[in-house]
């Protein structure tokens, strides 16, 4: 479970204009084990790092909770919890 207080994932990047793109190659800023698709630019753009995030939840199963803001965040071991309220 990974918690999003906006209302989707990768919200910070959905307010940014397209027209604003990584600093970092698509090589550099690929999510681990993953790629951009070679038909996008050398400079992937906030549309298009959006949609890498995207397709990288889904893949992997990541369930985003959003609307959820974390208050605070425990440790015990292994186990993590966290407390928080809708956003
Ligand atoms: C034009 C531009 C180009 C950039 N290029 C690069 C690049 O090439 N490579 C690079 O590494 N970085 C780059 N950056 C910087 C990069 O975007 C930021 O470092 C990165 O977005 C920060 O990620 P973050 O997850 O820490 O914060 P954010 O992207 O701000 O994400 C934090 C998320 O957590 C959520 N959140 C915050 N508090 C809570 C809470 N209490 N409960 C629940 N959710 C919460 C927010 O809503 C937000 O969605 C660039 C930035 C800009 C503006």
């Amino acid at each position: 479970m990974r918690d999003e207080r906006e209302s989707a994932l990768a919200a910070s990047w959905r307010k940014r204009p397209d027209a604003l793109a990584l600093t970092a190659g698509r090589r550099a800023s690929a999510m681990p084990g993953a790629r951009f698709p070679r038909s996008i630019g050398t400079f992937p753009t906030a549309d298009e790092l959006v949609q890498h995030l995207e397709e990288f939840a889904s893949h992997h199963h990541i369930r985003v909770r959003t609307d959820f803001a974390v208050k605070r965040v425990d440790r015990d071991g292994d186990v993590w919890s966290e407390r928080g309220r809708r956003a």
